[in-house]
């Protein structure tokens, strides 16, 4: 009974009024300013996390907008250089218009990873869904062999093209993010089974790690990180080859203390900006205990 009702609940999400989402979803985002990330990023620090700080924003439409998100990140990337945050950048190629110039995209990419570059920082390009897998590990993958080294790209557990795209980088080396993926796919691209995507993530993770190719182990599930925690021991794999990565507001913190106290690196990525309604909704959808933050969040309301 209670999976059905949190599913509803879930579904039900984009009908809630945004004062509701805003409120539940706080905790995923560090802020609406360049200043809020920053803080949190520099409190972070302080607890021994390095960071990823992703300017919210996605499908963006016109031109000037994709501008205004490369300016943006001209700004983040010189903060971080100057406060000496131990931590680069995350972004979203059709938050840099690929959906519309992909040719422009693309320089937009190489003008924030050249200024990363400058301050000697690394550009994570997020994941998004299955429409631009492959134009989105075309494009870091060109950069890559054009000697822009301090990019890399993200790999989804649950695609079922994964394991091709591990073999590439079995030949290439690389650097990535491994993450089950968030967006919703057809059974015939994805798998559907919690199991299967679990597999995966493990099985592929340490196909990268016996390559040589730098991993970031995104995620918040104990499985999985139990299950790579022991791999790395066993197999003594040098502790600047991974790090452990997770979203901000996740709660899990107890055990990225542990991970860091063992030494091992850990990531943790900063969302912040105005265009927090779509990363909010994916971030609830995925929270355990959604029923009781939305039931929680909306009897304040009433007060
Ligand atoms: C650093 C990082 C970067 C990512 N980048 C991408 C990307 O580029 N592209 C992409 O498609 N996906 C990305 N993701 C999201 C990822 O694909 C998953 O959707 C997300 O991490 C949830 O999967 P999980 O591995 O944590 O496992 P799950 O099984 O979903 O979660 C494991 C446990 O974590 C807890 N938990 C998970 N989410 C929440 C939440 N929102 N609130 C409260 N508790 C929660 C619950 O206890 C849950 O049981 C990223 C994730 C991380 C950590």
């Amino acid at each position: 009974m209670w999976p059905k009702i949190q599913r509803a609940i879930a579904q039900s999400l984009p009908h809630l009024p945004r004062p509701i989402i805003s409120r539940v979803a706080r905790r995923y985002i560090a802020g609406s300013s360049l200043t809020d990330a920053i803080t949190t990023a520099k409190d972070l620090a302080t607890r021994g996390f390095r960071t990823t700080i992703d300017f919210l924003g996605e499908d963006t439409q016109r031109p000037e907008q994709a501008n205004e998100v490369v300016a943006e990140y001209l700004r983040l990337l010189a903060a971080i250089g100057e406060f000496n945050l131990p931590g680069g950048v995350s972004v979203k190629l059709t938050q840099l218009g690929l959906r519309f110039d992909p040719d422009q995209c693309v320089h937009h990419l190489k003008t924030i990873v050249n200024q990363a570059s400058k301050v000697g920082r690394f550009v994570r390009v997020d994941m998004e869904d299955s429409s631009v897998v492959g134009t989105t590990l075309d494009i870091v993958r060109s950069l890559r062999k054009s000697g822009m080294l301090n990019v890399g790209s993200v790999l989804q557990a649950y695609l079922r093209r994964t394991a091709d795209d591990v073999d590439t980088y079995l030949q290439t080396g690389g650097d990535v993010r491994f993450c089950k993926g968030i967006y919703r796919e057809s059974e015939e691209l994805a798998f559907q089974n919690r199991n299967e995507i679990t597999q995966n993530f493990i099985i592929q993770t340490q196909r990268l790690l016996e390559a040589g190719v730098y991993v970031g182990i995104a995620t918040h599930d104990t499985v999985i990180i139990s299950a790579m925690e022991q791999y790395l021991q066993q197999r003594g794999v040098d502790k600047n080859r991974y790090e452990f990565q997770a979203l901000l507001g996740v709660p899990i913190t107890a055990r990225l203390k542990r991970l860091v106290s063992d030494g091992h690196k850990v990531r943790i990525y900063i969302p912040y900006g105005t265009h927090w309604y779509a990363y909010s909704l994916r971030r609830l959808k995925e929270n355990p205990d959604v029923v009781g933050a939305v039931l929680r969040s909306m009897v304040r309301w009433d007060r």
